[in-house]
């Protein structure tokens, strides 16, 4: 599979296409010991992370770990990360169930402490928990945000910009944790797929998703492999969270545009 990638992305030279990747880490609380771990690994690479923090969870020691780190960006991931879905709703903490007046208040008390807590070094993006949010729900936070980042594709829809993330390292569908190296691989290669057929981009964004609980050894030798990507192909940049929003929004990249939420 690694070999492929390779090939892939010399093809894509050839033709004068880019790839950016980008790196997101969820459910950042506490300062635990897989946490940290995490953090050293991004400032041993030299390499910038938009961390998805929970602002229930936060405390005065994980956010000066933060605010005193370079590299460590900062997006809203929900308000607690309840799962709050009915029996007959994805997992979700933003279910249609909860489209109410009080879950926009609790949002944007999510907002004012994690404004509170790291002042620029939040990029006024917010990350539903489990991936998941109902259509009303983000259209009563319309305004709210700059961008939002969730799973799949991006997207521009109407006035929302979506700079998700398309590689997960957890496969959720299966064993709940670091689903191996084909499983990533074969993500990226979907990927690459789609930049190689488009017409009409020569570039494409590409988030990968991590959860620093899941990450063990063999995750961290994936991430090594990919991050070396960038040595041995010019064309594959490795770029941090603060320069994504001018990347999507302004059109040289791989972008689905829609013109609603209906
Ligand atoms: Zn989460």
């Amino acid at each position: 599979m690694k070999h492929l990638i390779s090939e892939f992305l010399e093809r894509l030279c050839l033709k004068n296409k880019n790839v950016y990747l980008w790196f997101r880490d969820d459910d950042v609380g506490r300062n635990t010991l897989k946490l940290k771990k995490m953090i050293q690994y991004f400032d041993c690479k030299d390499k910038s992370i938009l961390l998805a923090v929970i602002p229930t969870l936060i405390d005065e020691e994980i956010t000066s770990l933060i605010n005193n780190n370079d590299r460590l960006m900062v997006g809203q991931h929900g308000f607690s990360h309840i799962n709050y879905a009915l029996d007959n709703e994805s997992k979700s903490e933003y279910p249609y169930s909860r489209c109410n007046a009080s879950t926009i208040t609790e949002i944007m008390l999510g907002k004012k402490i994690i404004e509170t807590a790291f002042k620029e070094k939040f990029l006024d993006v917010f990350i539903p928990p489990y991936f998941e949010i109902d259509k009303h729900i983000l259209q009563m936070i319309n305004g709210s945000f700059k961008w939002y980042s969730g799973w799949w594709t991006n997207s521009i829809v109407g006035e929302f910009v979506f700079i998700n993330a398309q590689i997960d390292f957890v496969n959720w569908n299966e064993i709940n944790t670091y689903g191996g190296a084909d499983f990533v691989e074969l993500q990226l290669i979907r990927e690459l797929k789609v930049l190689e057929k488009s017409n009409c981009y020569s570039s494409i964004v590409i988030g990968i998703v991590l959860h620093h609980e899941y990450c063990e050894e063999d995750s961290y030798k994936e991430l090594d492999w990919i991050i070396s990507l960038s040595n041995f192909h010019k064309n594959l940049m490795i770029i941090s969270p603060t320069q994504l929003y001018d990347l999507v929004t302004n059109d040289k990249v791989v972008v689905n545009h829609e013109d609603n939420i209906d």
